[in-house]
């Protein structure tokens, strides 16, 4: 039957039972591999950068080289047959599988071809080894001289360059198409989202049109000048011709790229303008990014998500700040407002009770003295519970005003253990104070510094047994004075010495546990941490306590 074809004919015939057979090979190929698509890492860059080498490739050698040599001669022989056909198309896959294949062994190869390296081992795959197996056994096998033996070395170049040109124009666009090509035989989603590699295939798939066409053209034109031997108008004719169709595809490869150009770098400007106004506090509009690529759609879409979040957090911080300060500042007018509510009655009952006590003993009514005498002192108990309570919110909301200056710590012992003389009279407790005759000088509030006394020494009374000797001592070095108050009652365990510092915290609940709050050794802890000294404990249960105040000597 090939027989019967015009020697046209089979030179088309050839070239397409190549491109469909190379075609196909690649496809399994890649669908082995795995799609030539972005999402498996590989870089834009790759098909782009492809592109570019075999344009250079192909009006640079193939136009400047092939074209003339090719003028020269035809590799066709006038009897070859479908054999030949099959193996040409053959050995065209499998030269175009060579580059192929090194670069999916070595994917770190042809991530980036910017990269120096993986850009020369591409061209020494592609050029150097491709070219050699095209050479020494695919064209020498294609072409079947009608001289026999004798191979005339220009048709075999020329027939390489038309070759290695094909192989590699047709591996691009079935790298690139195969894959999806195979996931929908698989019956896999068809996907209508387009990534930029998609685009950048449509352009490799016009360059191989083009391709095609000149070739086609050149073909035949070789094949009408084989009657005529070279002659030079015909060879006018072919170059005229070949360079129109190379003019043509560069024109298209130039309107593709400017438009991929553009395709790529609004939604680029897009993005960025965005961002910018994101950066001044307004929400990113993924809208307002127009592309129907994917990579840019699902960018601007995580963008926007991600401005959306930010707002929402900014929102909740917002809210939730405008709620702490109101809370604060409830906080603050309610203490505020039972300072006055709560002290005020409070007053006025302990003054009328005095007052009705006073008068009631003058009418020898013992009974309701004592009991005018539990009201006075419950009222009493209230009061200081409350303003110990309002001590304690005015150190944590910070507004603790201290009156700070110039005071002997003498004075402060002085006046806390004469307030406290009546409790220790009740118990039948001596105290015994050791004052050195030098002045004990600390910039303290005075007011402060005799209620942490007053509580330590209150409690000295509290928690020890009628009869006791509570002493008071002092010592001082360099940097601080020391004031000790020990006493010889139920003594505090390891475990709970620390605890009695916190808020509200009592170890005593039983027996010995008389009145109290459990406020007075942390506020008194807070007092003294105010004045930038430390409060101390040393004791052991049954032995008795021993609590000490360090406070920093007044500096000079
Ligand atoms: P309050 O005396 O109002 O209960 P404090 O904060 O002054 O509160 O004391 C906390 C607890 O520490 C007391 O309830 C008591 O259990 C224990 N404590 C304080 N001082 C002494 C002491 N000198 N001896 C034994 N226990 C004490």
């Amino acid at each position: 039957m090939s027989r019967t074809l015009p020697p046209a004919a089979r030179v088309a015939l050839t070239r397409l039972g190549q491109i469909a057979l190379t075609f196909v090979l690649f496809a399994i190929c890649n669908a082995i591999a795995g799609d030539f698509e972005i999402e498996n890492n590989v870089s834009i860059l790759f098909p782009a950068t492809a592109i570019s080498i075999l344009t250079c490739m192909y009006f640079g050698g193939w136009a400047a080289v092939g074209i003339v040599l090719a003028t020269m001669a035809t590799p066709w022989s006038p009897d070859f047959g479908w054999r030949i056909l099959v193996l040409s198309g053959l050995l065209s896959a499998i030269e175009g599988l060579i580059p192929l294949i090194v670069f999916r062994l070595r994917r770190d190869l042809h991530a980036d071809l910017r990269d120096m390296k993986s850009l020369v081992a591409f061209l020494i795959f592609g050029t150097v080894v491709n070219s050699a197996i095209s050479a020494l056994l695919g064209n020498l096998l294609v072409i079947a001289h009608p001289a026999g033996v004798w191979i005339n070395w220009h048709e075999v170049f020329v027939w390489w360059i038309a070759d290695f040109t094909a192989a590699l124009l047709l591996a691009t666009p079935i790298l690139a198409f195969g894959g999806t090509f195979f996931r929908r035989l698989r019956g896999g989603e068809r996907d209508d989202r387009r990534t930029l590699a998609n685009a950048l295939q449509i352009v490799t798939a016009v360059i191989l049109l083009g391709w095609a066409a000149a070739f086609a053209i050149r073909m035949y034109l070789l094949h009408s000048l084989t009657e005529r031997r070279l002659a030079w108008d015909a060879a006018r004719k072919i170059l005229f011709v070949a360079s129109l169709v190379d003019l043509l595809v560069l024109l298209i490869l130039i309107l593709a790229s400017a438009t991929l150009l553009f395709n790529v770098s609004r939604p680029f400007r897009q993005l960025r303008v965005q961002i910018e106004t994101m950066q001044e506090g307004a929400r990113f509009d993924a809208a307002r990014v127009d592309s129907r690529y994917v990579e840019f759609r699902t960018l601007a879409e995580t963008l926007e998500e991600a401005s959306a979040a930010l707002h929402r957090r900014a929102e909740e911080l917002r809210v939730q700040t405008a709620r702490a300060v109101s809370a604060s500042k409830a906080k603050t007018d309610f203490l505020a407002k039972m300072s006055h509510e709560l002290r005020t009655p409070l007053n006025s009952i302990i003054g009328f009770s005095d007052l009705l006590i006073e008068q009631e003993q003058k009418m020898l009514s013992a009974k309701r003295v004592t009991f005018l005498g539990n009201v006075a002192s419950s009222a009493r108990h209230l009061l200081s519970l409350i303003n110990d309570l309002l001590d304690i919110s005015k150190v944590e909301s910070g507004k603790m005003s201290m009156n700070l200056g110039e005071i002997d710590l003498r004075a402060a012992i002085a006046n806390s253990v004469a307030s406290t003389s009546s409790l220790f009279l009740r118990k039948h407790q001596q105290v015994d104070v050791e004052l050195p005759s030098e002045p004990m000088i600390v910039n303290g509030d005075l007011g402060r510094l005799e209620q942490v006394l007053l509580n330590l020494l209150s409690n000295a009374n509290k928690f020890s047994p009628d009869g006791d000797r509570i002493s008071v001592t002092t010592a001082g070095n360099g940097a601080s004075y020391r004031v000790e108050i020990r006493d010889h009652g139920i003594g505090i365990s390891a475990g709970d010495q620390e605890r009695i510092f916190e808020e509200f915290e009592q170890v005593h609940t039983k027996g010995a546990r008389s009145s109290g709050t459990g406020l007075g050794l942390a506020l008194a802890r807070r007092f003294v941490e105010a004045h930038g000294g430390t409060i101390e404990l040393r004791s052991a249960i049954g032995e008795g306590s021993v609590f000490s105040v360090v406070l920093p000597r007044m500096s000079a």
